[in-house]
Order: C-alpha cells, then sequence, then structure tokens
C-alpha cells in the first residue's frame, strides 16, 4: 500500500502551491487505495502561529483533500530527533559549531579562509568549516553540524546511495539519482542538524518521520530536490527506508515569480471568500504549475 504525506509549516496561510503538492499527493494515494498523511512542521517555534494549524485543516478540507489518521505535529516528536542525532554524535559525525550567521558570512567572504567562490546549497552558503575541528564549548549556544565528508566517508563505496524520482527536479532529473560525494561537499556542505537555539533542523526531522509514517512516496515541490541528497545520506546512516520521491514544478504567478507565505491573495482562503469552487481553485494551481489538470 502507498503512503503520501502533505507536511506544511504553519508559518502562514496555505496558497495555490500548496493546494497543488497536497491535491497531487492526495489523487495518486486515492488512485491506488493508499493513505494520505498530514503532517505539520513546527518546529521553528519562533514562526508558527495557532491559527495556521486551524487554516490548514480548513483549507485542506474544502478543497476535499481528507487526510488518514491523527495529524502529527513535529513539535510532539522532539525525543525521537534527538535519539537520531545521538546516534550520528555516537558514530563521530557530527560537530558543535558557535558560529552566528554573520560569523559564517564573515568566514566566506574573508580571503585567508580560501572560500571564496563558496558554493550556494539548499540551507544557503555552503559553511566555510571554521568549527568542523575546534572544541566548541558546550556551555554557549552552539549548533550541530554534520561533519558532510566524514559522513560520506562512512558509506562504504560499494553501497551505493541512489534514489528513485518519478518527477523530476528543476533541471528534469528523473529517474535513479546517484548521490554525488564531490557536489555535496562542494555544494551543499556540513548542513545544521539542531540549530543554535536548541530546534531540530528540518532535514533531520524528515527523514525521521518519513520512516517513522511509513511514507513510501514523497510528492513535494522542485525546490526541494537539492535537498534530497542530504535526505538520502542520513537514510543510510541512521538505517532509514528510502521512500520514491516525486518532485514537481512550482507554481508561480503571472510574473513568473514563485509565490511564498507573504504572497496572501493567493492564499487559498483568498479564493475561497472570493467565491470559487474547490476544483476552480485546483485548476487554477495546475495552471500555475504548467500542469494540465489530471482528471478527477
Ligand atoms: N515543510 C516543508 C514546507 O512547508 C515541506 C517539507 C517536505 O515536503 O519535505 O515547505
Amino acid at each position: 500500500m502507498i503512503t503520501e504525506r502533505f507536511a506544511p509549516s504553519p508559518t502562514g496561510p496555505l496558497h495555490l502551491g500548496h493546494a497543488y503538492s497536497a491535491w497531487t499527493a492526495w489523487q495518486a494515494a486515492k488512485e491506488n487505495g493508499g493513505r494520505f498523511l498530514l503532517r505539520m512542521e513546527d518546529l521553528d517555534r519562533s514562526r508558527v502561529r495557532p491559527e495556521f494549524y486551524r487554516g490548514i485543516e480548513e483549507d485542506l478540507t474544502w478543497l476535499g483533500l481528507t487526510w488518514d489518521g491523527p495529524v502529527l505535529n513535529q513539535s510532539d516528536r522532539v525525543a525521537a530527533y534527538q535519539a537520531a542525532l545521538q546516534h550520528l554524535n555516537k558514530a563521530g559525525l557530527t560537530y558543535r559549531c558557535g558560529c552566528t550567521r554573520r560569523d559564517v558570512a564573515q568566514a566566506i567572504s574573508a580571503p585567508q579562509e580560501g572560500s571564496s567562490g563558496a558554493g550556494h546549497g539548499p540551507d544557503g552558503p555552503v559553511y566555510p568549516g571554521t568549527c568542523r575541528n575546534k572544541n566548541i564549548d558546550r556551555d554557549a549556544p552552539y549548533a550541530t553540524r554534520l561533519n558532510i565528508a566524514a559522513a560520506l566517508r562512512a558509506v562504504p563505496s560499494t553501497d551505493p546511495m541512489v534514489f528513485n524520482e518519478i518527477g523530476a527536479g528543476p533541471d528534469g532529473q528523473t529517474g535513479a539519482i546517484a548521490v554525488n560525494a564531490a557536489q555535496m561537499i562542494t555544494e551543499v556542505g556540513d548542513v545544521v542538524l539542531s540549530r543554535r537555539d536548541g530546534a531540530i533542523a528540518y532535514h533531520l526531522a524528515v527523514v525521521v518521520d518519513d520512516a517513522k509514517q511509513g511514507v513510501t512516496h514523497v510528492t513535494r515541490g522542485c525546490d526541494l530536490f537539492a535537498a534530497t541528497p542530504i535526505h538520502r545520506l542520513l537514510q543510510k546512516l541512521l538505517d532509514l527506508p528510502v521512500p520514491i520521491y516525486r518532485h514537481h514544478p512550482l507554481v508561480r504567478d503571472d510574473n513568473g515569480r514563485r509565490l511564498a507565505k507573504r504572497d496572501d491573495a493567493r492564499a487559498i482562503a483568498a479564493y475561497r471568500e472570493a467565491g470559487l469552487s474547490a476544483e476552480q481553485v485546483i485548476e487554477h494551481a495546475c495552471a500555475g504549475a504548467e500542469i494540465a489538470p489530471l482528471t478527477r
């Protein structure tokens, strides 16, 4: 049985892009007699608002996208993420990082760091490694980073890391996609697994939860395609099953820009209040993603 999920962050109203993602996952689950799960990715406590949890459920219900079982809130799952983090710590694949965002920006622009031309990865500029070989004080605020080179070395070369992409990445990447170790070091770098404020980072939580919820198919926007090799690596290190991925085009506004939470005018609720039907909203979302609506 297939299990799809929709995993929004309750930090703003759902817009057409979310409608497209949720509907695509729901449709695939229904066509195949599978399950469609709802997960609130609510680890960023500074941006989460109670009204957005309610709004997400109301919007999905109005669109006719009902989910199976209770909603999973990531904020209730911190112990599971901490256990995964401990496992990586014990394997010697992480380190404490005392850098602020500003420190990272300064290190990247400083010529002595030798990092000019630093890549820009899924989480922003590639971390130049300032704290990699330091022993950062536990008593001051610190983030925990994955030592990506050490992590890649921990995976035997006879054990290729591949994921199956049945949608497409932003450049049309599809099929069996192999994790490219050299590219991960230069273009992804030592990603944060736990932030300075103690919050667990998305990459770690998402793989732990997809495994826990038995997710077989991950349907999401192709902006997350670049993060998928990180997820694949973490699945390998934590011995978690690997779902099939289906990345889809992003819904764009009339000027070709991707939609963001701030685009309240594109919020599903705004269309609903303007009198559109759920079907019209889904068709509109499909048009924005330049995809012909699938028949319902
Ligand atoms: N929480 C993420 C978002 O709202 C989605 C993560 C995922 O689907 O893996 O963009």
